[in-house]
This record gives C-alpha cells, structure tokens and sequence, in this order.
C-alpha cells in the first residue's frame, strides 16, 4: 500500500456476468499523483474493473469511492474530475480528428472557442493534412496520439488509460510514457493498464490481476527483491502459478 492520501478506493469489488466472475472482491487504493500500472493477461479483469471504477459497467457487489464520493451515486461529480481513454480509443471513426476534438469538447461542455483552441494545440504536434483524415485510416500511433489528447481535454485530476499502448510501435510507447510522466509531474494520478511486461516498471507502483484477483501489488523494484526476481516476467510468471495453486475455484 502506498503512504500517500488515497484519490481512488475499491473495496470488495466485484463483477459477475451471469455465473462467471469476471472480477472476485477486489480491494486497491491509489495515492495521490501516483501512476499505478494494472496488469495483467488478456482477460483477467483489467477492463472490466475500469469500466465499473468509470460508471460506464454496473458494480455486482462492493464500492468504488473517488475522493471519498462514491462512484456510482456521483457520477456527475466524478465525471467532470476523471478522463478514461479506453482500450479501443474510442474515437469516431468516420470523423477525423479534429472532428473528433470538436465532438467530444462538446460533449464535455467545452465552448467553441475553447474547442477552437484545443484543435490549434493539437495542430501543433500532428500535422494538418493527417489530422484531417478519417480517424479509420491514420496510423495506430497518430490515433493513440489523438485519443490521449481528447481524452486529456478537460485537464482531469485523475486518469484511467485502458491498454494505451497495445498496438503501437517501440518509438511511440516511449514517447507515450514521457507524456505520462508529464501528467503525474502536473499532479495527475493515473491508472494505466498493459498486458505488456516491460512496461509496468515505468509505474510507481503495480497491481498484477489475474483471473478477477489480485494476486500481487506492490512496488516494481521492491516486488522484485522480496520475492528474489531477476525480472518482472519471471515475478509475473511465478505469481501466476503460485496464484492457480491458491485461489479460490470460482463458480
Ligand atoms: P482484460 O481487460 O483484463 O483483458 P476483461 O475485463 O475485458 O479483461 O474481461 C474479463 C473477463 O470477463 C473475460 O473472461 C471476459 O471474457 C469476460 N467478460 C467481459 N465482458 C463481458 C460481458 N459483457 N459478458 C460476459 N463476459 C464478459
Ligand atoms: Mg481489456
């Protein structure tokens, strides 16, 4: 658990889609401007547990509170603090970008002015011609580019980023994490979800999710000397065995 003041708490949270339990009581909290990384296999909950912190999934059982208001019954509040990029960047796509920029301002109650605005600032790093292509035919990283951006376009306090760099080449995750240290340098806390192993030493902390349960959370660095890891794969793939063989069978 980290020392600083909890922004997010979930307790017991937990999603059954009919008899199968896609997420089993789950409890984490994240401080304060921290970056924590959510990982774990395909399938194992990730999305379905930001979906529930975010509204957008109803909760089976537990509580999700987001500075101390509780999610489900503040949704208004909440949404006006957190921005969520989902995993399939939900931009439209047979609007371009700025099209996009100008939609989703609107929905988030921007004036035109400033939505004018935030399309200048987008100008400024994606070239014009690309930015007005259909978002369907730019390349992974330009529309991941773009998503982060529509995402960020409230300046919320608190930021979910569901499996942002799946698909996207080396060159643009990299440039993608110093966009993420930015954001924390900014006092934004972030919750980022990966499958990819190499990618959860870049957070201040990490939460392994496997099968609906958290089976490890700690501190990269940490994590790796208590348990006597060498690397995040061979704690990952230990804490996954070790995990089959003491977890509870769900029904
Ligand atoms: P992750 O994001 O970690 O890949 P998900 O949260 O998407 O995993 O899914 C967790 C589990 O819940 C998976 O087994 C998935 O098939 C199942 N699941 C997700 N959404 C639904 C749904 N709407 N109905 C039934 N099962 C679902
Ligand atoms: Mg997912």
């Amino acid at each position: 658990m980290s020392n600083g003041i909890s922004i997010i708490e979930v307790r017991d949270l937990t999603k059954k889609f009919g008899h199968f339990t896609a997420v089993n009581n789950i409890c984490f909290s994240i401080a304060k401007g921290e970056i924590l990384g959510f990982l774990g296999p395909n399938g194992a909950g990730k999305t379905t547990t930001i979906k529930m912190i975010n509204g957008l999934l109803k909760i089976t059982s537990g509580q999700v509170l987001i500075k101390g208001m509780d999610a489900e019954k503040n949704r208004r509040e909440i949404k006006k603090i957190v921005g969520y990029m989902s995993q399939k960047f939900s931009l439209y796509p047979l609007l371009n970008s700025l099209e996009n920029v100008e939609f989703f301002g609107g929905i988030s109650g921007l004036n035109k002015s400033r939505i004018r605005e935030k399309q200048k600032e987008i100008e400024a790093s994606v070239s014009l011609p690309i930015l007005k292509q259909k978002v369907a035919d730019i390349p992974p990283g330009i529309k991941q580019k773009v998503a982060l951006f529509v995402c960020l376009m409230t300046d919320p306090e608190i930021i979910f980023l569901d499996e942002p760099t799946s698909g996207v080449d080396p060159e643009v995750r990299r440039s993608f994490w110093s966009e993420i240290y930015r954001l924390k340098k900014e006092g934004k806390t972030i919750l980022v979800s990966t499958h990819n192993l190499d990618e959860v030493e870049y957070a201040d902390r990490m939460l392994i999710i496997h099968q609906g349960n958290i089976i490890l959370e700690g501190e990269p660095d940490a994590l790796l000397k208590k348990h006597n890891k060498d690397s995040i794969e061979t704690l990952f793939k230990d804490a996954i065995l070790d995990s089959e063989g003491t977890v509870e069978t769900k029904t």
